[in-house]
């Protein structure tokens, strides 16, 4: 068993030793890949963070008539789609009026 591990010992120095010179320059490209595909990852998550934070504004329920600001029903015309990206283009979507009760 001794005798199998020293060959093998012996054969990760030699192939160590073989490619020696092309280890820097490896380690080197390898390094910058990482940092490259770090750096591309954090882009990309910021990037689908405001194209996402984007869609969510287009929602238009917060401004209609019909949004009731209730959690268990925030909508009576569209209860299904209400605060969703399916209400985007809604058909019912009646933009809300300032109406001002005070008589004063
Ligand atoms: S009617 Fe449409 S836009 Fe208005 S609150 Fe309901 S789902 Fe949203």
């Amino acid at each position: 068993m001794d005798g199998v591990a020293l060959t093998v010992f012996q054969l990760i120095s030699f192939f160590i030793h073989a490619i020696q010179p092309i280890l820097v320059p490896l380690c080197l490209l390898l390094a910058w890949g990482l940092m490259i595909l770090l750096l591309w990852s954090v882009i990309a998550a910021i990037a689908d963070t405001i194209r996402r934070a984007q869609q969510m504004h287009k929602i238009p329920c917060p401004n209609c008539t019909f949004f009731t600001k209730n959690y268990h029903l925030k909508c009576p015309v569209q209860p299904l789609i209400a605060l969703s990206e399916q209400a985007i283009n809604c058909p019912d979507f009646c933009a809300t009026r300032n109406i001002n009760w005070d008589t004063d």
